[in-house]
């Protein structure tokens, strides 16, 4: 029997969009205007996955991964801290940073928290909306490590399952949940087939 999609899926068959190179947009409920019912719904889903972790705060990086992280908080009663991304060198050493290549605009940024917001005893849920090569979630995992935290699990949207982060990241141990699997998708006539 076909399984059934779930929310997240059937929101995406509707109202996603592939564009060319890889890339599904979906700025109608995620990326630029927020359905905050539909992020209701990750936050609880996310929490059912990962609360037999003594969750201590989520991590995310700016701008698209801090609404879903917010939902997902307000489940847990912990502070999100997001990333920031910067382009000065000169970040001094308040910081731990990484350097990360962004798949949509292909440009490396520098992404950047301040020390004080995360600590060897912080357990920590990362989020993010999709995950493609893993260079986000790398970055993030590199400034867990560096404050010496740990990191508890990682929960994306969208996993496009066809580009090579979320094996990657799940061959070095992590517990990596996804909502949504895209195992392929084309562009025209629009087809998005998810991973069951
Ligand atoms: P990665 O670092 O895993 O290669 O890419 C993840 C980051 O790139 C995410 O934080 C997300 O913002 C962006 N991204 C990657 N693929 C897509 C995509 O297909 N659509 C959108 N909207 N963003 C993407």
């Amino acid at each position: 029997m076909e399984k059934k999609l779930n929310f997240l899926e059937q929101r995406i068959l509707k109202d996603g969009i592939v564009k060319e190179g890889n890339v599904l947009r979906v700025d109608s409920f995620l990326n630029h205007q927020l359905d905050v019912l539909l992020l209701e719904e990750m936050g609880k889903e996310f929490y059912k996955r990962f609360k037999s972790e003594k969750i201590t705060k989520v991590l995310t990086v700016e701008a698209s991964g801090i609404a879903i992280a917010c939902f997902v908080a307000a489940k847990f009663k912990v502070p999100v801290v997001f990333a920031k991304k910067s382009k000065s060198l000169n970040l001094g050493d308040d910081v731990y940073s990484a350097e990360v290549e962004s798949f949509t605009h292909k440009t490396k940024n520098t992404v950047v928290i301040t020390k004080k917001y995360i600590s060897d005893k912080d357990n920590v849920l990362v989020i993010d909306d999709f995950l493609a090569n893993g260079a986000a979630l790398q970055g993030l995992i590199s400034i867990i490590n560096q404050a010496g935290a740990s990191v508890a699990g990682i929960g994306i949207a969208i996993e496009k399952g066809f580009q090579p982060g979320g094996q990657f990241i799940r061959n070095l141990g992590y517990h990596l949940e996804s909502l949504a699997i895209v195992e392929s998708m084309e562009v025209e006539p629009k087809k998005i087939n998810f991973r069951k």
